[in-house]
C-alpha cells in the first residue's frame, strides 16, 4: 500500500497558550489536533487506515 506524504494539511495553532498541531485530510477533510508532532504522525497513520476518499470523489 503507498501513502503520500502530501495527503494531509498541516498547521501549527495555539488554543488558550497551549501549542498545537492541527492536520486536514485533503481527501475527505477529516481533523486532527494532537500536541506533537509523533501524535499527529501516529493519528495520520491511523485515519488513512480508515479513510474512504473515493466516497468524497464520487
Ligand atoms: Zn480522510
Amino acid at each position: 500500500m503507498e501513502f503520500k506524504e502530501y495527503d494531509f494539511a498541516r498547521n501549527p495553532v495555539v488554543q488558550n497558550e497551549v501549542f498545537l498541531l492541527q492536520s486536514k485530510c485533503a481527501a475527505c477533510s477529516f481533523s486532527i489536533l494532537v500536541r506533537s508532532i509523533e501524535e499527529l504522525v501516529e493519528h495520520e497513520r491511523l485515519h488513512r487506515t480508515q479513510c474512504s476518499p473515493s466516497n468524497a470523489a464520487a
